[in-house]
């Protein structure tokens, strides 16, 4: 067979079209997915050889068929979250209860009622289905669910106090990650923010200063992701609501994570509930259906009725609103909170917040002498760790875990290894996600609940 080693070498589009092997292709996957594919791997080849490689057109088929089995392969593929960040946004935060998988490929299936009204055949509300749950579980009189929090903060704004002032603490201009920073989602709702106190301290006095004609609402945001530690002053919640009233103005929290079950009777950190920031005087709370909550990605607005009826008026709710599979795992999980002694067991980000380390622990030995075999350069190590919650969720408190700690000490500058060892990991079937830290990679084990298929994937090592 002869060796493609030079440029010139090289195949036209056509002449591999045209082979035998990549006709069946294409009678199978069609001329436009086949061409890109071939066309794909020839700039490769290209790229190879000026690198001093060289192929044949066996191998070169080949590598068109494996271009096409990549391209096909779904992008969005299961993982093992190992990165001992139970809520991580890169891996898609809360895994969903089995009830609410249910109830997702129920309405994805077909038809569903998901904006018809049964009783009078005539057009319903999307917003209803989950909306007397959330009003159970928080004590609001009224709900509304969006597309994530970013959208329910953004809409919040925008539908009551567009071209208007909301007075914000400066302790309190945060930034989420991923471009949501709270001046900025202002401007875009068109209110314009008047910054109160400073940094550290803000009290009373500051806020009812800045309140003016035009202050439209006064709004307290959770710093989610940082901690102020020292000499600091807020004003609490209560205070705030008193003031806003005072002056006949709204008082909004934006919650962040939002929980709704006091989470120190699971042994967890104290974290404010939806129930007790509306007890404190809000008017409304925004919060996440996928943080703590522990359900599929949406936003959620609770609180008066009468300011949740006006934000559902505006064509930006429209913009926002969320799809049937949403509201029906969503629907699905808030039905497991009415039953909190379950809850613990059947909601997945509650179970992983829960684990009882020593389980973690057991579980790590076992799978370090499953690992060892494979990885026999490899020093393998069970070690205490912390993990996090993540999503800035009670972003100081660390959860008492154990992961396998991996390393090579017999070389003295691991890094590239170390980087190659955890690529291996994530090009198994379902790709493993730890985290290198030092001179280790390191696999934290609290959200490892699949041992068998864990152990079943990691044949891939083989290869
Ligand atoms: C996470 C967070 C948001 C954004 O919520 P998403 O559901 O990710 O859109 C907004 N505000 C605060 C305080 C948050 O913690």
């Amino acid at each position: 067979m002869t060796i493609i080693d030079t440029p010139k070498k090289i195949p036209s589009v056509n002449i591999l079209m045209n082979t035998p092997s990549v006709q069946k292709l294409v009678s199978m996957h069609g001329v436009v997915l086949v061409t890109r594919c071939v066309q794909s791997v020839l700039i490769n080849l290209r790229q190879n050889i000026l690198a001093g490689e060289s192929t044949n057109m066996a191998a070169l088929v080949q590598s068109v068929f494996e271009e096409i089995e990549r391209v096909l392969l779904p992008s969005i593929r299961p993982v093992y979250n190992l990165t001992g960040t139970v809520l991580h946004t890169n891996l898609g935060r809360a895994s969903l209860p089995e009830s609410a998988i249910r109830a997702m490929v129920n309405v994805a299936r077909g038809a569903s009622n998901v904006e018809f009204d049964l009783k009078t055949g005539k057009r319903g509300d999307r917003h209803k289905h989950a909306e007397i749950l959330i009003c159970q579980l928080t004590g609001a009189d009224a709900a509304l669910v969006v597309n994530n929090n970013a959208a329910a903060v953004l809409l919040t704004l925008n539908c009551l106090a567009r071209r208007k002032e909301v007075p914000v603490s400066r302790g309190e201009l945060i930034e989420i990650g991923g471009s949501f920073r709270m001046p900025d989602i202002m401007a875009r709702a068109g209110c314009k923010l008047v910054e109160v106190g400073t940094t550290n301290r803000t009290n009373e006095a500051d806020f009812k200063a800045a309140i003016s004609s035009r202050t439209a609402l006064i709004m307290k945001v959770h710093t989610s992701n940082f901690e102020i530690k020292g000499f600091t002053k807020s004003v609490p919640e209560r205070e705030l609501s008193r003031i806003a009233h005072n002056h006949d103005l709204p008082f909004i929290i934006d919650l962040g994570s939002g929980t709704l079950v006091d989470l120190e009777s699971y042994n967890l950190p104290h974290e404010t509930t939806v129930s007790d920031a509306l007890k404190s005087g809000a008017d409304l709370v925004t919060f996440s259906g996928d943080k703590l909550l522990g359900g599929p990605q949406s936003g959620i607005i609770a609180g008066r009725r009468d300011l949740i009826e006006k934000i559902k008026r505006s064509p930006m709710t429209r913009a926002m609103r969320p799809d049937k599979v949403t509201l029906a795992a969503l629907q699905a999980v808030l039905c497991l909170y009415t039953d909190t002694k379950r809850l613990a067991e059947e909601l997945p980000t509650l179970r992983l917040l829960t684990r009882d380390p020593v389980e973690i622990e057991n579980l790590a030995h076992r799978l370090s002498k499953v690992l060892q075999e494979y990885l026999e350069l490899c020093e393998i190590t069970v070690e205490q760790t912390y993990s996090q919650v993540g999503s800035g969720a009670l972003p100081v408190d660390m959860l008492q875990s154990a992961a396998l700690k991996i390393a090579r000490p017999d070389l003295r500058r691991s890094g590239k290894t170390l980087e190659k060892l955890a690529q291996s990991f994530r090009t198994l079937q379902i790709p493993v996600i730890g985290r290198i830290s030092g001179d280790a990679l390191w696999f934290d084990l609290r959200c490892l609940e699949d041992e068998k298929g864990f152990v079943e994937n990691l044949q891939g090592l083989k290869a």
